[in-house]
């Protein structure tokens, strides 16, 4: 079991003017999963290609255990990739898929046989050795991948988005699946995301990281009910921001002295009366969504999101309103 230490990492692409890495730092724990949560191009799939060894990194450290690994060979490092994409070799067996990194070692075909059926079995879909990739489903598909990845017993196994073609029932079984077989067999495991639910339902940390940079790092609940910057607020879905007294509404980030305070969407209340804890607005879009009602109210000309749970109050577009957001829900950030 592993632990991997990542310390002021950057990485500079050939004729790029900027590096897509800056001084990363991360350490994941034995057995811990940590979700990378960034929007496209903030530089995800650069750090696992740094961990795997496809790219060097310009100055920083990887290491495994507390020895680097950026003089190790590749194949050598003990970390395993899974993709969007199974890519199974689509003329192999599933039980050849499964079983190519044993024999690669030189395993004798009868362990390999029983390390198959270990794995089917980890997975969900005992009996499927003589199948062909051809003929499994998306979800199935990623399964055999995830065996194919985990049969080795590997140090590290890198997730790079692998449910993200794949239809909302299947992932969300999918990601207890692998969420379960990652426990079970306490691997250490950093899992890539662009989706702020599947790195909260999935990970022990989640890591936010945005132009190369991590905004911070923490529990999913913690992150959630209190992160401590705007930046780090954004990420997990706040986009109403308050400052000065009275409090006042912005969208932007304060660049005053101001204490700056966040709200989330679901703890604002849209109302027809005034209160203390009020500020005066006119609805600009009001969207049915089944459990909840999604309010865009313009506030001293900053738009409020609020989210309001059934049964909630219907104020059609352009109804004048008043927009609650009740000072104990209220949580200071660093701007
Ligand atoms: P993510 O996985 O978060 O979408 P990437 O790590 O793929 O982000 O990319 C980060 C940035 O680096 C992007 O701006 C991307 O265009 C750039 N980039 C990725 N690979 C290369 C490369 N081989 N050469 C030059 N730029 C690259």
């Amino acid at each position: 079991m592993t632990t991997v230490t990542i310390t002021s990492l950057t990485k500079t692409y050939p004729n790029q003017p900027a590096p897509v890495l800056k001084d990363f730092s991360l350490s994941v724990n034995d057995g811990e999963m940590v979700a990378l949560l960034g929007p496209s191009g903030s530089g995800k799939s650069t750090l696992l290609k740094l961990i795997t060894g496809i790219e060097r990194p310009d100055s920083g450290d990887i290491q495994f255990d507390g020895a680097s690994i950026l003089k190790v060979a590749p194949n050598q490092r003990g970390a395993v990739l899974m993709f969007q994409k199974s890519y199974l070799f689509p003329f192999l067996t599933v039980e050849d898929n499964i079983g190519f990194g044993l024999k690669v070692q030189g395993a004798s075909s009868q362990t390999i046989r029983a390390e198959v059926k270990r794995m089917l079995d980890l997975i969900g879909l005992p009996g499927i050795e003589r199948r062909r990739p051809g003929q499994l489903s998306g979800g199935e598909g990623q399964r055999v991948a995830l065996a194919r990845a985990l049969v080795t017993n590997p140090k590290l196994l890198l997730l790079d988005e692998p449910l993200s073609s794949l239809d909302t029932e299947v992932r969300l079984n999918l990601q207890e699946a692998i969420r379960n077989i990652q426990r079970e067999l306490g691997v250490t495991t950093i899992f890539v995301t662009h989706d702020l639910g599947e790195a909260m339902a999935m990970s022990d940390r989640m890591a936010l990281l945005l132009n190369g940079e991590i905004v911070a790092v923490d529990k999913p609940e913690a992150l959630y009910h209190r992160p401590r910057s705007v930046a780090a607020a954004r990420f997990m879905g706040v986009s109403t921001f308050l400052s000065g007294d009275p409090l006042h509404v912005q969208n932007e980030a304060c660049t005053s002295s101001q204490k700056v305070f966040a709200i989330r969407p679901e703890h604002i209340r849209v109302q027809s009366e005034g209160c203390a804890e009020s500020l005066p607005g006119v609805v600009s879009d009001c969207v049915f969504r089944g459990e909840y009602i999604e309010y865009q109210v313009a506030v001293n000309g900053a738009s409020v999101r609020a989210r309001m749970s059934m049964p909630a109050p219907t104020f059609p577009h352009g109804a004048q309103v008043f927009v609650k957001f009740p000072r104990e829900k209220l949580f200071e950030v660093a701007s």
